[in-house]
């Protein structure tokens, strides 16, 4: 049970579509792939940043729960992803912690992850999510 690294920095944004065409033509980042989470109601594109990622996030559908996130805050980041091993252990600890989990089981991420989301009020109102590589 080891927090391994940042394994991304997710961003909310409403313009998927422009907001890669900035990262990509001023930062010279490389998107990687674009994949719709149909579990988490989002679209999602990827950047690899050295040993990191930024991850673009957006509402797929009007219920997303990205889209409450969006209209009050608008574009802003939205959640830090650690890469961690042994995430079930990690969720054990967290609830025995008294850790309010979103997600008490890992679901399914993109690139097929195990990754759960503790809550924001419980985190100094930071969203945290916990992501562990396939096996
Ligand atoms: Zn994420």
């Amino acid at each position: 049970m080891k927090i391994l690294g940042v394994e991304h920095i997710g961003i909310a944004v409403k313009e998927l579509d422009e907001c890669i065409e900035k990262f990509e033509n001023a930062l010279d980042l490389k998107c990687e792939g674009r994949e719709a989470i149909e579990a988490s109601g989002v679209e999602v594109a990827f950047f690899g940043c050295g040993s990191s990622k930024i991850e673009l996030v957006t509402p797929a559908g009007t219920e997303s729960p990205i889209s409450s996130f969006l209209s009050k805050r608008g574009n802003a980041i939205h959640h830090i992803c650690l890469r961690v091993e042994g995430i079930d252990e990690w969720l054990a600890f967290l609830k025995e912690k008294g850790i309010e989990l979103i997600d008490t089981v890992p679901r399914e991420g993109a690139s097929g992850k195990r990754v759960a989301f503790i809550s924001p009020r419980s985190m100094c109102n930071i969203l945290i999510e916990l992501s562990e590589d396939k096996p």
